[in-house]
């Protein structure tokens, strides 16, 4: 097995996961069984107790683990499936290395970062790999980055360990533009590598974010003062249209030449190349919709990441351009704040915590019903749905979710029971893949083409049983249900054109290669809605 080491410098937010991630699909196209992970360094155990403001989306794995949102770009650009081993924290080195200290593992030792916690770094990384050709380590933070030493030691020892052409360290760092200058500027990039090297690591190859081409004077000066070759500066641009232009843009470089011949590793061109196809979709679709996605984290680029990412599946499915309309819950809830909602073609209510937003997310969820609209609920959206439906159809007043208002008279979404005992916060809630069997002739079982699926899940609350009677009663379906728990899975409503809302999180689960078949299905509803409202517009017209 081979390993690839992706280190950052200069700054954060560059793109270093996608880089990861790229380089990971290269490989796999060229035949080889690549896994991509990632080693944080901050102390917190996992990010699952850390808001969206912090750190952007929690990324769910099917064994349950919560984990960063750069892993949610491995799985959707290389085949694998990860697991808990794969993203690993300081705080999970630290808990591990002291429960051993208390057990006595280490009697009669002074317990020291070297060599207890690299230790540990190195077994981690060993264990990962199972059964892959390369396994791609990605490194959080920027060197300098005081927490990030241990595990830059770490893959120091390990790369010494393992032997040359076993391990390659890469480097992926920033090149700005000054515009007084007028030129791109190596120094930073001098600088952090500098770095490095002070640590023992010479990167083999350089990956510089750019938004001008590099030149070839530039590439010598990098190669001179990093002391890499200059066929191994790799230019990487930002990109223009979607992010799944990285792989493409990498390959012309001749990223995965290099990365193969500097590994020593046997893997013949592909004649093949999906990328050329899924990016032809996204730059020259045929159709166009627009769609609303309504939350609390709009402003942040990174709190809905894999939504946004499986909404541009769903196009690709379709051949369909999706514009996304990013509206903000809290502005739903004054008066007249539905106009926001007039035109589009679908509305989409992603996960979410707390209360802030919630009643903004039922005008959203009442206004698709109402008036038609293609509406999908995740999560969260799926609760905001049934609240809705209880208090406008049922005439159930006051009717909630006991998250939101603990004495409501109506509890129609309610905690689950071995929630009610669950004190700790980190890692408790219902997490991870579960079997949810679907009901024939529904548009969930028609959208899946299947009997029973299984899905991802981070919650602690759910539909309350006692009300599905009623709520069946007045039109509800419930087309999803855990067998073993009879938990409600997914619910539709009858006589609305495409209102599927579920209590799992599909978005975890699609790929540019392969929408996942409910986001799919979403798109061609909004594409079918988009038809038939101009129809009726045209109609009227005359
Ligand atoms: N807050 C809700 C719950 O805990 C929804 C969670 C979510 O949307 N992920 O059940």
């Amino acid at each position: 097995m081979k390993y690839i080491f992706v280190t950052g410098g200069v700054v954060s937010s560059l793109g270093k996961g996608l880089t990861a991630a790229s380089l990971g699909a290269l490989l796999e196209m060229r035949g080889l069984r690549v896994r991509i992970q990632k080693f944080d360094p901050y102390l917190n155990v996992d990010p699952g107790t850390m808001s969206p403001f912090q750190h952007g989306e929690v990324y769910v794995l099917d064994d349950g683990a919560e984990t960063d949102l750069d892993l949610g770009h491995y799985e959707r650009f290389t085949s694998g499936k990860l697991s808990r081993l794969n993203n690993l924290t300081s705080g999970q080195i630290y808990e591990s290395v002291i429960q051993k200290e208390r057990r006595g593992d280490y009697l009669g030792k002074t317990v020291q970062v070297i060599p207890h916690v690299t230790n540990e770094i190195k077994a981690r990384i060993q264990q990962s790999g199972n059964g892959v050709d390369v396994l791609i380590t990605e490194i959080g933070g920027t060197t300098g980055d005081i927490e990030g030493l241990p595990f830059l030691e770490a893959m120091r020892q390990f790369a010494l360990q393992v032997g040359p052409k076993e391990a390659l360290f890469i480097h992926v760092t920033l090149v700005p533009y000054l515009s007084a200058a007028g030129e791109l500027k190596t120094k930073p990039t001098q600088q952090s590598v500098a770095k490095l090297r002070e640590i023992g690591i010479q990167p083999q190859i350089l990956v510089c974010r750019c938004d001008h081409p590099l030149g070839e004077e530039l590439r010598e000066k990098l190669s001179l003062f990093c002391n890499v070759p200059t066929k191994a500066v790799i230019e990487e641009r930002n990109v223009e249209s979607s992010i799944y232009e990285v792989p493409l843009m990498l390959q012309k470089e001749g990223m995965d030449d290099l990365v193969i011949e500097l590994l020593g590793l046997k893997a013949p061109r592909n004649p093949k190349n999906i990328w050329v196809e899924i990016l032809r979709r996204i730059i020259h679709p045929r159709h166009e919709v627009t769609i609303g996605v309504v939350g609390k984290y709009i402003e942040l680029q990174d709190a809905y990441k894999s939504v946004y990412e499986s909404i541009t599946h769903g196009g690709i499915a379709n051949n369909c351009r999706v514009n996304v309309v990013r509206l903000d819950a809290e502005a739903l809830e004054a008066r007249g704040g539905t106009t926001a909602l007039r035109g589009l073609d679908g509305i989409l209510v992603p996960g979410g915590f707390g209360e802030r937003g919630i009643e903004g997310k039922i005008v959203a969820a009442r206004y698709a019903r109402e008036h038609g609209i293609p509406y999908y609920g995740l999560c969260l959206g799926l609760q905001v749905a049934v609240v809705a439906f209880a208090r406008d159809v049922l005439g159930l007043r006051g009717a909630n979710s006991t998250e939101f208002d603990p004495r409501t008279p109506h509890p129609v979404i309610d905690i689950m029971e071995e929630q009610k005992k669950v004190v700790d916060k980190g890692a408790t809630m219902r997490l991870g893949s579960y079997e949810c069997q679907l009901t024939p002739g529904t548009l969930a079982a028609r959208a899946y083409g299947a009997k029973s699926v299984r899905e991802r899940h981070r919650h602690r609350y759910e539909v309350n049983n006692a009300y599905l009677p009623q709520l069946k009663g007045a039109g509800m379906v419930v087309s999803g249900l855990n067998p073993r728990r009879n938990l409600v899975e997914i619910i539709e409503l009858r006589g609305h054109p495409w209102y599927v809302a579920v209590q799992f999180h599909p978005e975890f689960q699609s790929k540019p290669s392969a929408a996942h078949p409910l986001f799919a299905a979403f798109v061609a509803a909004a594409r079918k809605h988009r038809r038939t409202s101009r129809g009726h517009r045209k109609v009227r017209r005359r």
